[in-house]
């Protein structure tokens, strides 16, 4: 099993299942994987996580499910969800600023 993590989220390639048909690699359009040899034999390794932006095409090209992204790709949809509610917070408020900004103003010319 070849695993990393960043950021509580992990991409997981368990060697015991892969073929070594290098589908993922090329399918990886991040190059966050690459090609290392075992046994004289190609397979893939993670050979930049940090290029990784978890899309999970590797995983759904891989024949063999030897690809697993980690439960903590929900945690991307958590922190996602998350900035979209602050970022309704931030439209609420400057929306009251400016209603308040404009009963203002009226106030101050009548
Ligand atoms: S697509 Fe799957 S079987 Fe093919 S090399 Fe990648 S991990 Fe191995
Ligand atoms: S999840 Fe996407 S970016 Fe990450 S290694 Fe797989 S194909 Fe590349």
């Amino acid at each position: 099993m070849f695993t990393r993590t960043t950021r509580g989220t992990s991409l997981e390639i368990d060697q015991s299942s892969c073929t070594g048909c290098l589908r993922c690699v090329r399918y990886c359009r991040r190059r966050a994987l690459g090609i290392t040899h075992r046994d004289g034999e190609p397979r893939p390794t993670i050979v930049a996580l940090d290029r990784c932006k978890y899309c999970g095409k590797c995983a759904r090209v891989c024949p063999s499910g030897a690809i697993t992204l980690s439960p903590a790709r929900a945690g991307h949809a958590e922190t996602a969800a998350t900035n979209a509610g602050i970022l309704l917070i931030v439209a609420a408020l400057v929306v009251a600023a400016l209603v308040l900004l404009r009963e203002g103003v009226e106030i101050f010319i009548t």
